[in-house]
């Protein structure tokens, strides 16, 4: 008989499977990203399908196998992020996060850290902190797990690492004011919206402190970022158009 496992996890969504099975993805912080198989079962319906709700954190009781499908048994330590399953928006962000996650890392390899990011960030937007801010951040902090590392840190030209920046397809990151002239493609980036995503490249959500954006600045943050997404990593996510659209929808009912 296999051996049950302890693990902490977050559900990053679950699927029906056929009439009453459901798989179930879950971010472990031991074992990094595993797909479970539930059964359907009454017994265990009332205590498990609570906790494999989409952002439910718990400690899971599994059998975890190395090759095809693991299974859990059981669940204790259930903790729910209530204002993410009832916010149409903040859901939506969540949503998101949870599926870019589920993108960028493979499967059953452990990522400690960027276990930690994604608990912090459902704890922000839980709290009501701004939802651009923390998908923002974790959107840059995935870039590495898509293989894609801009160099946010100093000039490509030059390694200066203070004064004025812009981002570079060609310098695959940012150049300083003084090189602006070696890429004349470059991106034309509102010098504090480029500030600020130098700031999140090393920022840890854990530290965040109140951030303050004006909503020209945050645009062109979310700029930069789909560039690159479109650019080098190749990924459109149904859960980020959605996002858009949610604020599309909201801007129109403002105008009636
Ligand atoms: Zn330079």
């Amino acid at each position: 008989m296999a051996q049950l496992e302890e693990v902490e996890g977050i559900v990053l969504y679950h699927r029906r499977h056929r009439e009453r099975d459901f798989l179930v993805k879950i971010f472990t912080k031991r074992f990094g990203k595993v797909m479970f198989f539930v059964r359907g079962s009454k017994k265990q319906q009332n205590e498990l399908m609570q906790a494999i709700q989409p952002f439910s954190r718990a400690t899971f009781i599994a059998d975890i196998r190395e090759g095809g499908l693991s299974f859990l048994r059981g669940s204790k330590d259930l903790e729910t992020y209530r204002e993410l399953q009832i916010d149409i928006f903040k859901n939506a962000y969540a949503t998101y996060i949870c599926a870019l996650a589920d993108a960028a890392l493979e499967d059953k390899v452990t990522h400690i850290d960027m276990y930690y990011q994604v608990e912090h960030s459902l704890n922000l937007l839980n709290e009501e902190y701004d939802p651009e801010v923390v998908m923002n951040i974790i959107e840059i902090k995935f870039l590495r797990n898509f293989g894609v590392a801009p160099n946010f840190v100093a000039c490509g030209v030059c390694g200066k690492s203070e004064g004025i920046f812009d981002f570079s397809d060609k310098y695959h990151g940012i150049i300083c004011s003084e090189h602006f002239y070696e890429d004349l493609r470059r991106l034309h980036m509102n010098p504090k919206a480029m500030h600020l995503v130098r700031l999140y490249s090393v920022l840890k959500l854990d530290k965040i402190g109140d951030i303050s954006i004006k909503p020209e600045t945050q645009q062109e943050i979310k700029r930069l970022i789909e560039h690159i997404y479109e650019q080098s990593v190749g990924l459109k996510l149904k859960s980020k158009k959605f996002i858009n659209n949610l604020h599309e929808w909201e801007d129109t009912l403002k105008k009636d």
